[in-house]
């Protein structure tokens, strides 16, 4: 399994992690018995996590802590660090499918009626060797359900959909009796899979301006995109403090 240097950002862990190095390590994971937790970390998590005790908890429990986020990889760089690019979690989902093919068998959970399941058929055009295990909305209100359906779909990668904090507090709390090998937080992902939201051109991509599209899109989200300032601030008041090298020898949970 490949190493990749893991940082410290305003107290929460955060892999250096390529994308080549995010479905390699995800693919070890799938070896191993226990349960992996994944985080697509991106700034307004990062906020979020100031205040929020048993989300950064979640977080700091994760096995893999991957820089979705484009804030999250200017302050890596900032403080000198080689972050190498974003691994966008859609991104990561596609990317997944097509390297680890046969070897996935998924579980979609997550978004409005329906869209999982359109999420999960596209995900079947982009990576037809993938085994879909099953697929279910995330407006549930029984999670013991919701977990036995998918312990017996048999799925070794659980991707859940449900908006932070609570795919991570979710999968945290419900990932191991889930019987997958990996929970991977995914957000809006299977939105822009359906087809339902486009992402951002290409360009706007690349220039670090998918936010500014998101919320072009969605201007309801002006309220979050709050937290992109209020995370500069502290990168930039925090001084080296706010970025550094995961101390030694300490667990993450
Ligand atoms: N969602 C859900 N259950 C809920 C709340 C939200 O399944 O109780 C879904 C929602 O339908 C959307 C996703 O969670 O598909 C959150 O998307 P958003 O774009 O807010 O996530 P981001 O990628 O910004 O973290």
């Amino acid at each position: 399994m490949v190493a990749s240097a893991r940082l410290q950002m305003l107290g929460l862990p955060l892999d250096c992690a390529t994308m080549a190095q995010s479905v390699e390590r995800i693919g070890g994971y799938l070896q191993t018995p226990d349960f992996h937790l994944v985080v697509t970390l991106g700034t307004e998590m990062v906020v979020r996590a100031q205040t929020d005790a048993s989300f950064r908890e979640a977080v700091r429990s994760a096995a893999l802590v991957i820089p979705d986020g484009i804030g999250t990889v200017w302050a890596a760089r900032l403080r000198g660090f080689d972050m190498r690019e974003r691994v966008a979690g859609v991104e990561l989902v596609q990317v997944l499918a097509q390297r680890l093919g046969g070897r996935l068998r998924v579980f979609l959970l997550g978004g409005a009626p329906g869209v999982a399941e359109s999420a999960a058929q596209n995900l079947l055009r982009i990576a037809p060797g993938v085994h879909v295990a099953g697929s279910r909305d995330g407006y549930f209100q029984d999670d013991r359900e919701v977990v036995e359906q998918i312990a017996a779909s048999k799925a070794n990668v659980l991707l859940a959909g449900l908006g932070f904090p609570r795919q991570e507090l979710w999968l945290q709390k419900h990932g191991p009796a889930c019987g997958v090998a990996v929970g991977i937080g995914v957000g809006g992902t299977f939105d822009v899979l359906s087809g339902r939201v486009r992402r951002a051109p290409r360009w706007m991509q690349k220039v670090g301006l998918e936010w500014l599209y998101r919320f072009a899109l969605q201007p309801s989200r002006w309220q979050r995109m709050l937290a992109l300032p209020k995370f500069a601030m502290r990168i930039l008041t925090g001084g080296q403090d706010s970025v550094q090298a995961w101390p030694e020898g300490q667990a993450t949970s």
